[in-house]
């Protein structure tokens, strides 16, 4: 008997081939001979085990193995995630979706040129931060605003502006981890400063600092939002008047992280208040530096308010050129403010507040149509209580009331159920809990249910779902 090896047709042969004429008219011809190279390879492989395909004559054994492996060398590795997780501001799943006024705006400027950094009425060169500087000053009460890549760099250039080499006073209670590695007293070294630690974690008084700053050494105090955790029990801290006023006499400035940059009434969105630019500022501090995409829910951006004089410095420091904000942030970040004018419309408008304000009745409604029509289809799922999260390390300890589709996993466990939701086209994201699959719809856009449905029965069909 012949060696069933010459019976695995040439890569040439192959590119000839009929079959292989549609991936030659959609794909690079060297893309595709060497998809055809590894196909035929593979099955070489195969074939010298013992393994002989019983088409292994076939063109369309190896063409149909290019185009699978072409398709998954097409699929962007960065796209669209339906996030089932009820955490609204999940960092690892992209933070804020953002509102689509914002996205406009975004594709409208980085689809030609804009007057980024051009005066239209002068006709000479303009600055980009002027931007988005008026609605910020309109809606935090601020004398100047700034915009920079994230809130993390917004706090780098505060702290090298106003005080490489030199102290700033940061309560012991107030040492935190962001998160993602950031650590304010790291933040600080590398930003130039010298960190001056005042009181102890649990308490800090203002006599504290003022003891810390009567040594002379300080030109800033720094005070951090506890964003993602809280002590409670036997605690003391200064407040922000109180630090606003010993900054005043002692002539050094108050810098206030509030990390989440909350611009709406909480009480819209039914969560307790939380620290805010506006009030911030009107509580004495001298610059507040927050995230845009957090509460905010906009893009990704570090935003600075405050005092024009310092404002001013922070915007001539070199190291603002090196974080310096993209247009299309820019558009969409202008475009998200400008929703903020009228704040019955940001919660209407911007996804995150949107889904944070959505009411529990609500969700319960849309889970039981999405699980009748399931059950037509022949897939088993129930509606259950769930407990989402504000999340971007905001709102510790605070339980959003939602409502999730609670799957049961065939034979393969959970894990391989939550495999096959993940690596769909879209990826579906769950929450795992108790050896079920939780489904919470807080955060999944309704828009997105019947491709969410399409997703679950697909897992049916793969048998990962009973
Ligand atoms: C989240 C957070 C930051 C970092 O914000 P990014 O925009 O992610 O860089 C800084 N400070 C506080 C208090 C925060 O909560």
């Amino acid at each position: 008997m012949t060696d069933p090896r010459r019976r695995i047709p040439g890569v040439d042969r192959l590119l000839a081939s009929p079959e292989c004429r549609p991936l030659l008219d959609a794909h690079p011809a060297d893309r595709v001979s060497a998809h055809l190279r590894d196909a035929v390879a593979h099955v070489r492989e195969r074939v010298t085990l013992g393994d002989v395909p019983e088409t292994v004559e076939d063109a369309s054994l190896y063409v149909d193995m290019a185009a699978e492996a072409l398709l998954a060398e097409e699929a962007p590795s960065l796209r669209p995630v339906l996030n089932a997780t009820g955490v609204v501001l999940h960092t690892n799943l992209g933070r804020a979706p953002l509102a689509r006024s914002a996205l406009d705006a975004a594709a409208r400027v980085g689809a030609g040129y804009s007057n980024l950094e051009f005066d239209l009425e002068s006709g000479r060169r303009g600055s980009r931060y002027v931007h988005s500087a008026s609605l910020l000053r309109e809606l935090t009460g601020a004398e100047d605003a700034l915009v920079v890549n994230n809130c993390a760099a917004a706090l780098v250039l505060a702290v090298n502006t106003l005080a490489a080499g030199r102290e700033v006073a940061v309560s012991r209670g107030e040492l935190v981890e962001i998160g993602g590695g950031f650590r304010i007293p790291e933040i600080l070294d590398r930003a130039g400063a010298v960190l001056l630690e005042v009181g102890s974690t649990n308490r800090t008084r203002i006599d504290d600092y003022r003891k810390a700053l009567g040594a002379g050494g300080a030109c800033a105090i720094l005070k951090v939002h506890r964003s993602n955790f809280r002590i409670s029990g036997f605690t003391e801290e200064a407040t922000l008047g109180e630090l606003a006023e010993l900054g005043r006499e002692s002539g050094v400035p108050l810098v206030h992280d509030v990390g989440s940059g909350l611009l709406a009434d909480p009480s819209l969105l039914g969560l307790p208040d939380e620290p805010r630019p506006a009030l911030s500022l009107a509580g004495g501090a001298d610059l507040v530096v927050f995230s845009g995409d957090k509460l905010l829910g906009g893009p990704q951006a570090g935003l600075v308010v405050g005092r024009s004089d310092l404002v001013a410095r922070l915007r001539a420091n070199p190291l603002c050129r090196a974080l310096r904000v993209d247009k299309g942030t820019l558009a969409a970040l202008e475009a998200t403010l400008r929703l903020y004018r009228d704040p019955p419309r940001a919660v209407r408008e911007i996804p995150a507040l949107r889904m944070l304000a959505t009411p529990v009745t609500e969700l319960g409604e849309r889970g039981t149509r999405l699980a009748e029509r399931a059950r037509e289809a022949g897939l088993r799922l129930e509606v259950v209580a769930s407990v989402g999260a504000v999340g971007g390390g905001t709102y510790p300890g605070v339980e959003l009331d939602s409502r999730a589709l609670r799957l049961e996993p065939g034979p393969g466990g959970a894990d391989e159920l939550a495999e096959t939701l993940r690596r769909g086209d879209p990826p579906v994201v769950g929450r795992r809990e108790e050896g079920a699959l939780l489904l919470d719809l807080r955060t999944v856009d309704p828009a997105d249910d019947e491709t969410l449905l399409a997703r679950l029965l697909e897992a049916v069909r793969l048998g990962t779902t009973p």
